[in-house]
């Protein structure tokens, strides 16, 4: 006679938080923390109550791209309160140590921190909870996707071939873990000349949606080499806050991920 499986054993979710995505990379340097904040930024503007967790351990990007720099505050010592920024709720590594400072911990003390993260941290309730995780396929995706009950992963690639293949990677370890793929996303696809006009495809072309086909996965669309979007990164307000052009594709991307 088996086991019943008892709660314990499963993954978990977070109480309060109605859908748990994961926005990874087979590589860093692809623009997944770029992603994660405007979607979340987007789904907030869509009336969604949104969390953004920055799992990036190593290299947190959120505190910088969403603007926010307070330490959250701890009356009880116990629970950690989340800061605001854009409509979004949101709680980063990065904000508990200062921001030039190397994150040098063994791999128990990551998780111990993630952990912490999901579940010391007042979230309050969520519609949904986005977050940013390192980019390849480290222990901390590895135990996140065990433990934690998730609705799916967004794979953000550029179409370079490099990128690609580091992409199949983590797609071939969410498929290991049993972690559904919500759908590829297609990063710096082209960059148009703001001169001529012309298009010019710097990391090759199409190959996100061609891979997205070949593994039959969801293509979730395509974004491009975009000033605006690198300039609201680094201001700390991300492009989707606006109403251009980058704006509207992630609001369609946005409208994607929950029904
Ligand atoms: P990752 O999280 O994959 O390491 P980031 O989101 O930090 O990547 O992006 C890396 C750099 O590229 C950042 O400076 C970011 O502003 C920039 N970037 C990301 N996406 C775009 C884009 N579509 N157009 C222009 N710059 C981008």
């Amino acid at each position: 006679i088996g086991r019943h499986p008892t709660k314990q054993d499963g993954p978990v979710g977070v109480p309060g938080v109605d859908h748990i995505i994961v926005v990874a990379s087979g590589k860093g340097g692809v623009g997944k923390s770029t992603v994660s904040s405007n979607l979340a930024v987007a789904l907030a503007k869509q009336g969604r109550k949104v969390g953004l967790l920055d799992a990036d351990i190593y290299g947190p990007s959120q505190p910088r791209m969403m603007g926010v720099n307070k330490r959250p505050a701890s009356p009880d010592g116990k629970t950690i309160i989340p800061l605001q920024a854009h409509g979004v709720t949101v709680m980063s590594i990065g904000l508990m140590v200062e921001e030039d400072k190397a994150i040098v911990w063994r791999g128990p003390m990551l998780m111990g921190a993630l952990q912490q993260m999901l579940g010391q941290v007042e979230w309050g309730k969520l519609d949904v909870l986005i977050l940013d995780l390192p980019p390849g396929t480290g222990d901390v995706q590895l135990t996140l996707c065990q433990k934690t009950k998730l609705d799916g992963a967004v794979v953000v690639s550029t179409p370079q071939d490099v990128a690609l293949l580091d992409a199949r990677r983590a797609l071939d370890m969410f498929d290991t873990l049993n972690t559904p793929v919500i759908g590829l996303v297609e990063n710096m696809s082209a960059f148009h000349c703001p001169n001529c006009g012309h298009e010019s495809h710097i990391f090759g072309h199409g190959g996100v949606k061609d891979e997205a086909a070949k593994i039959g996965v969801p293509f979730l669309g395509a974004l491009p080499i975009d000033l605006d979007t690198r300039l609201a990164g680094d201001s700390g307000t991300p492009v989707a806050a606006g109403d251009g052009p980058a704006a509207q594709a992630y609001a369609e991307l946005a409208a994607k991920l929950i029904a």
